[in-house]
């Protein structure tokens, strides 16, 4: 049977437009080399909040970049044959830094983030696997308590736009997080939010009832995608498939598959690891953050997690055992209770702009080729919002918010700007 759309790559931004497509009647084929959202989506932090629109490039960032990079807890490092490109894409990254563009870009994530957590409700309903999703809140912790101040500029933007944030001292922080260590002074609460309980498991749950809404999931290794006098052509391992309409949701893969078709896009592969501890004897009703190691902390079905490291490498580069053995250490500084025994590690590539918002819509002088891809650190959060907004580009039905700021030629077009000769 002809399907209406194709799309390549199963991980939260693929399965989550599988389901909005199907439920609009599409007739959907999914693509994916592995088990639908085992990537990058399996790995994260599984944060799901309305409130994280603030994009990772703010004002006053490269004054930090030695301490991040070079001081005691090291949340930022670049693999060495990666710096080539790194400092075009880096001083990209650092251009969007200015309090006019923070703002832009935190209006345009928040249409993106806002609806995460009903949509996933939705996307769940029926399933059995509801309690996948639990509500909590983002808890900042600080150790420096100075530094906690609600008027610093991604607090303010988040309060300005109705979040409900407050801030906590020592003692209130060790009642709500118990097993936090008392080295943290303070802490900012942002209420409203929830979080996956496996983020692994939300996908597969997903991609079931994809299945069941009749699309068709098919588990491929895609080599090229051309277009021929009939439409696309997806070529994966041994065979090949005719689409009309396809979605390119390959997350950081994304950029390889679309070179060959003359699309450059100044995506980077932003790495990040966790460590999963299966017995770690204490529970965190939060996400928490350690804002000096800039990891994310949950109590989640298999454990406690702890994901963090922005580490820029080539997509294929090993994981750095360097950085795990940093996380261990980090995590059993935050919380001296655990039982840091036998976790399991993790690396994965969060799909990064130097603006951190996606691309989403269509290439233009590509007839019937969409980009659902670069979600960066908010990928899981973001995926419903895209995958609704992708449903509405393809049933033509207008979507609820303008798409200038994800659209597909921000960057070639200069309207960000970047000089593409250095990115492969
Ligand atoms: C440590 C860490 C913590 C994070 N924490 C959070 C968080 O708390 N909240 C949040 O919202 N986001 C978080 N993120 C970001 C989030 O995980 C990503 O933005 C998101 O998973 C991207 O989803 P995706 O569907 O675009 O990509 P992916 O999940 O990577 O899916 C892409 C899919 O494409 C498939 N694919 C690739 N190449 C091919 C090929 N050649 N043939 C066939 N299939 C192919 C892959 O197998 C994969 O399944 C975190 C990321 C990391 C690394």
């Amino acid at each position: 049977m002809a399907q209406d759309v194709t799309i390549l790559g199963a991980g939260a931004v693929g399965i989550c437009t599988a389901l909005s497509l199907a439920e609009r009647g599409l007739l959907v084929r999914l693509i994916d080399r592995g088990d639908p959202g085992q990537e990058t989506t399996f790995g994260n932090a599984g944060v799901i909040s309305p409130w994280s629109f603030i994009p990772q490039s703010l004002p006053g960032l490269w004054r930090q970049l030695p301490k991040l990079m070079m001081g005691k807890h090291r949340p930022l490092s670049v693999r060495a044959r990666y710096w080539p490109r790194m400092v075009t894409w880096g001083l990209a990254f650092l251009r969007q830094g200015t309090p006019a563009r923070v703002q832009q870009v935190a209006d345009a994530m928040e249409t993106l983030c806002a609806p995460s957590i009903d949509l996933y409700r939705r996307h769940l309903r029926g399933t059995g696997d509801e309690a996948l999703i639990r509500d909590c809140a983002y808890v900042h912790a600080f150790r420096d308590g100075s530094r906690a101040s609600l008027d610093a500029i991604d607090y303010r933007i988040r309060r300005d736009k109705g979040g409900q944030l407050e801030l906590v001292g020592g003692d209130e922080l060790r009642r709500i997080e118990p097993a936090l260590s008392p080295d943290f002074r303070a802490a900012v609460l942002i209420h409203g939010q929830a979080r996956a309980l496996s983020p692994g498991r939300l996908a597969s749950v997903m991609a079931d009832k994809a299945r069941d809404l009749g699309v068709e999931i098919l588990r491929r290794d895609i080599r090229a995608l051309r277009r021929d006098e009939t439409g696309w052509r997806i070529e994966c391992s041994g065979e090949s498939y005719a689409a009309e309409r396809v979605i390119v949701a390959m997350g950081a893969w994304s950029a390889d598959l679309l070179r060959p078709l003359g699309i450059a896009v100044p995506l980077a592969s932003e790495r990040g690891y966790h460590l999963e501890f299966p017995d770690p004897g204490i529970e965190l009703t939060n996400s928490v953050t350690d804002t000096d190691a800039k990891f994310v902390a949950s109590s989640m079905e298999g454990g406690m997690r702890v994901a963090g490291q922005a580490e820029f490498g080539d997509i294929d580069a090993p994981p750095n055992p360097k950085l795990e053995t940093r996380m261990l250490a980090q995590a059993r500084a935050a919380f001296p209770d655990l039982n840091a025994s036998v976790p399991s590690v993790w690396m994965g590539r969060r799909p990064s702009f130097p603006d951190s918002l996606p691309m989403i819509g269509p290439f233009e002088g590509h007839p019937g080729l969409f980009a659902g891809f670069g979600h960066s650190h908010y990928g899981l959060m973001m995926a419903p919002k895209t995958g609704e907004l992708l449903a509405d580009l393809l049933t033509e039905r207008v979507p609820n918010i303008d798409l200038a700021a994800c659209s597909t030629t921000r960057f070639s077009r200069g309207l960000i700007p970047f000089s593409e000769a250095h990115h492969g």
